[in-house]
């Protein structure tokens, strides 16, 4: 790995921090005259800790890791953003992504002016390390990878990700924001090794709390200290810190429903291979499904009809035909199982009527 100072803009290595009223208070008081807040209590009276202490403390056990190997925001989204925003100098600098896979990548880079390649999936889905190093030029800053990778639900061969991090000098974001639901340790062990390694996770999937807006970037305390300073002060709102912990609180009831969300999975697969106009069921290892259909626009469209939402991929590359199923309720699971069902035996009387 190229030395982080290198890595990072020059003027966020030379940037000072907006140092806020509670950055700079440490220890005991008991009357708060620093922030300008209303002084009568409410439950949103006070500024909330800038640094998240509490719920990093939590997450630390949780995930055993130092709390100075942690950084949370405002979903992942901030910190697939911040990541971009300070390494890489916008008209010049670039990221690597993989797709198909997560749009917001691409989207946080040209937001920034910041390029961005993308490197075709192989059959399978399957990652290609070289095909991605290969990609990377002298002004790529970072690759983002996702695994389990969104949309196609599947795992990325570990064994190809530790060949990007060994050989590529620059950042490598691994999403992870649906690795509760995959059977295969995550990457956040690897930090002991890859200096380069940047882990995201989330709260909005498996700890079902997507309201709360929480998503978690382990990487070395360099890396964590770069993205605190240019974090906005508050990021995550009292309300937000509050919840977070509850939610963290109950990680049996997290484990229930996933064993359950699990279960269903299967059954869907197994339910939508009998579908005749269904031609590929991929393999998942998260909480949703892709699923190539003989049309996928007009199988959107009758689910919509009949008010269900599925997402319809069939524009992103290598997904033509495919729609993405977010494994629901059972009771969820079967209005669409069903619905497809009616969906197929409509077809096939409107065959036999022409
Ligand atoms: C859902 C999802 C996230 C979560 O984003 P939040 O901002 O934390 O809700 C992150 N990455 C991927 C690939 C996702 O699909």
């Amino acid at each position: 790995m190229k030395k982080l100072n290198d890595l990072v803009r020059p003027n966020i290595r030379s940037l000072k921090p907006y140092s806020s009223a509670r950055n700079e208070f440490h220890g005991e008081a008991s009357v708060f005259l620093d922030a300008n807040e209303n002084p009568y209590n409410t439950a949103y009276n006070r500024y909330p800790d800038p640094m998240q202490g509490e719920l990093k403390k939590r997450i630390s056990e949780l995930k055993d890791i130092a709390p100075e190997h942690i950084f949370t925001g405002n979903g992942s989204d901030e910190a697939i953003d911040l990541v971009i925003r300070a390494f890489c100098e916008p008209g010049v600098d670039n990221i690597v992504t993989i797709t198909p896979s997560y749009g917001m990548y691409e989207v946080a880079a040209a937001t920034n002016n910041v390029g961005c390649v993308k490197v075709n999936l192989e059959p399978g889905f399957r990652l290609n390390a070289d095909a991605v190093l290969n990609a990377a030029g002298e002004h790529t800053k970072a690759i983002y990878l996702c695994s389990p990778n969104n949309p196609t639900g599947n795992l990325l061969s570990r064994e190809e990700i530790y060949r990007i991090l060994k050989y590529f000098q620059g950042l490598v974001v691994v999403d992870e924001a649906y690795i509760d639901f995959a059977a295969t340790p995550s990457f956040i062990r690897g930090l002991l090794s890859f200096p380069n390694l940047i882990v995201f996770q989330t709260l909005s999937k498996a700890w079902g709390a997507a309201g709360i807006r929480l998503g978690m970037a382990f990487a070395s305390s360099e890396i964590i200290a770069i993205l605190n300073k240019i974090k906005y002060p508050y990021n995550i709102s009292r309300p937000a810190q509050q919840c977070a912990l509850e939610v963290l609180s109950r990680e049996a009831c997290m484990k229930k429903q996933l064993e359950e969300i699990l279960r269903e999975r299967t059954q869907v697969e197994t339910a939508l291979e009998q579908l005749p106009f269904v031609k590929q069921v991929y393999p998942s290892d998260a909480n949703f499904i892709l699923v190539r259909v003989e049309d996928a626009q007009a199988t959107y469209n009758y689910l919509v009809e009949k008010q269900i939402i599925v997402r319809n991929r069939h524009s992103i590359a290598l997904c033509e035909g495919c729609i993405r199923i977010t494994i629901g309720t059972p009771e969820e699971n079967n209005l669409l199982l069903q619905a497809l069902k009616n969906y197929y035996s409509l077809g096939i009387r409107k065959e036999n009527n022409r």
